[in-house]
């Protein structure tokens, strides 16, 4: 079933999966998380995907995260007269910030500050950084440059001014009126873009506590200051993308490797969840097959410590989407049922709450007595995440009555969502929950499972209990296949 696999799954959405035929492809296919790049669509768009998302969310039964990616202060070239030009290597060319149409040596930019960002010796990048150009000299509106590798370049394609300071606040107003919208519409995290410092979350998450929403934030690591202060940014942030396209650049591209362990190693002993994203299949937008190196980055993040992984062009506008889905959840399930080695126990990390006690506690429990499942009654989903942290072999079940938490934690390692109804004590919820998890078949007559809870009960305090059953009932049949919530289902062709 869909729902073995623990290293959760991101797509984004794009115009090769929208309308709700192809998003329920995509659900079945393993999405988790869907991504609304807000570097393209119109508010129009991104309304009608959300609204499908959430029709077949409930009609699959089926928690899925809406993830609302701001566009943040990404700089662009401007538009050339015939949509594109070839630039090519010693080539002189002008990058300009005046408010032209591009040609043949002269490159626009929207971005007023560019002058100030480049010095002469340093370098511009196009398009994730495959074309190059080397600054010669710096005038008011105009850089000239040589180029150092060429191409064609499009309109309105990307630039980074590697090392640059970038003397703009990374919430643009555009992100602003965004922002505005995602809140309005209930997204489950806003993703900020180029954060460079904990002032940058601080501030996001003031805005987002102003209009008294749950959102919550994840802080795209992609400038070379944001690892700098690595350590300040995770803290202050729900999630964490390791965004590689603009990060390759900005740091250095043989650099990226190493950067991106140690992002997900932080993130694993502070306790974020952690997204590796960018190029992962990139070359299924083409072709109906991954290359051996994009099969072992994709095993490689697993390994790494990844919560999720992103696709980006491969589900958004690609040639072959839920195929591209379909591979790396396949990928993912091979390298996870290949050993228990990476079920990383870290009982090292620091205990700072009852919550994480008991967390260490349920995670350990479960390993020594071969539980099945560990079954949290949640209200949040923070006693979820703190055990997913644990990666315990176990799977990880999050109860709750509340909507948004269960589509919030289906981003994070392992977890699995049941929806129960409300209930007044302990017994009531494990009555209705060993019910369920027959119906569903997680659990057999004879397993274990590890509950976490909060006693009292009624008062919703926080996790401070932890109790041991054993599944006793015989009587309870397993739904077919079509009552089954979808990622219980025998995967389909
Ligand atoms: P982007 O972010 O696709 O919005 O640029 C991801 C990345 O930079 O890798
Ligand atoms: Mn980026």
């Amino acid at each position: 079933m869909l729902a073995d696999r623990r290293t959760k799954i991101v797509a984004t959405i794009g115009p090769a999966v929208q309308g709700r035929e192809n998003l329920k492809k995509a659900i079945a296919a393993g999405m988790n998380v869907a991504r609304l790049n807000f570097s393209h669509g119109t508010h129009v768009d991104h309304l009608a995907v959300i609204k499908d998302l959430r029709a077949l969310s409930s009609e699959l039964n089926a928690p899925l995260t809406v993830l609302q990616d701001l566009q943040g202060p990404k700089i662009r070239v401007g538009r050339f007269e015939n949509g594109s030009i070839e630039i090519s290597e010693g080539e002189k060319v002008v990058v300009t910030i005046r408010d032209v149409l591009g040609r043949k040596g002269l490159i626009p930019s929207d971005f007023k500050a560019l002058p100030k960002s480049c010095q002469p010796g340093g370098r511009i990048m196009f398009d994730d950084g495959l074309f190059e150009l080397r600054v010669d000299t710096v005038e008011t509106e105009d850089i000239h440059c040589t180029v150092v590798y060429g191409g064609i370049l499009k309109d309105r394609k990307g630039m980074n001014v590697p090392g640059g300071e970038l003397s703009v606040e990374c919430l643009t107003p555009k992100d602003l009126v965004d922002l505005e919208w995602g809140l309005d519409n209930n997204v489950d995290y806003i993703a900020l873009s180029f954060v460079r410092r904990g002032d940058d979350i601080r501030r996001l998450r003031e805005l987002i506590q102003a209009r008294g929403s749950q959102a919550r934030i994840v802080a795209k690591i992609e400038m070379l200051e944001a690892i700098d202060n690595l350590e300040e940014i995770v803290r202050l942030s729900d999630a964490v993308m390791v965004a590689r396209g603009d990060l390759a650049v900005e740091v250095g591209q043989t650099r990226l490797p190493q950067i991106q362990k140690q992002i997900v190693s932080l993130c694993n002993t502070i306790g974020r969840p952690v997204i590796t994203a960018t190029q992962m299949l990139d070359s299924m937008t083409a072709n109906p097959r991954p290359t051996r190196a994009e099969i072992t980055d994709v095993a490689n993040a697993v390994l790494d410590g990844s919560d999720a992984l992103m696709l980006s062009a491969e589900s958004a506008s690609g040639k072959f989407p839920f195929r591209a889905i379909r591979t790396m959840h396949d990928i993912i399930l091979e390298v996870e049922k290949n050993g228990d080695y990476f079920y990383d126990m870290r009982m090292d990390a620091q205990f700072s709450s009852v919550a994480d006690g008991i967390g260490a506690a349920s995670a350990l429990t479960a390993m020594k007595l071969n539980a099945t499942a560990i079954v949290c009654l949640t209200t949040s989903g923070k006693t979820a995440t703190i055990i997913s942290g644990f990666r315990p072999k176990a799977r990880i079940i999050a109860v709750t009555h509340i909507v948004p938490t269960l589509n919030r934690i289906e981003l994070v390692w392992g977890i699995q969502t049941l929806q129960i109804d409300p209930y007044d004590s302990s017994d009531e919820a494990m009555k209705q929950i060993e019910e369920m998890l027959l119906q569903y078949g997680l659990v057999k007559p004879g397993d274990k499972v590890i509950l976490t809870l909060g006693v009292p009960v009624l008062e919703r305090g926080t996790t401070n209990a932890l109790r041991v059953y054993t599944i006793a009932r015989e009587d309870v049949r397993r739904l077919s296949e079509s009552e089954l919530p979808l990622r219980c289902r025998l995967p389909s062709a």
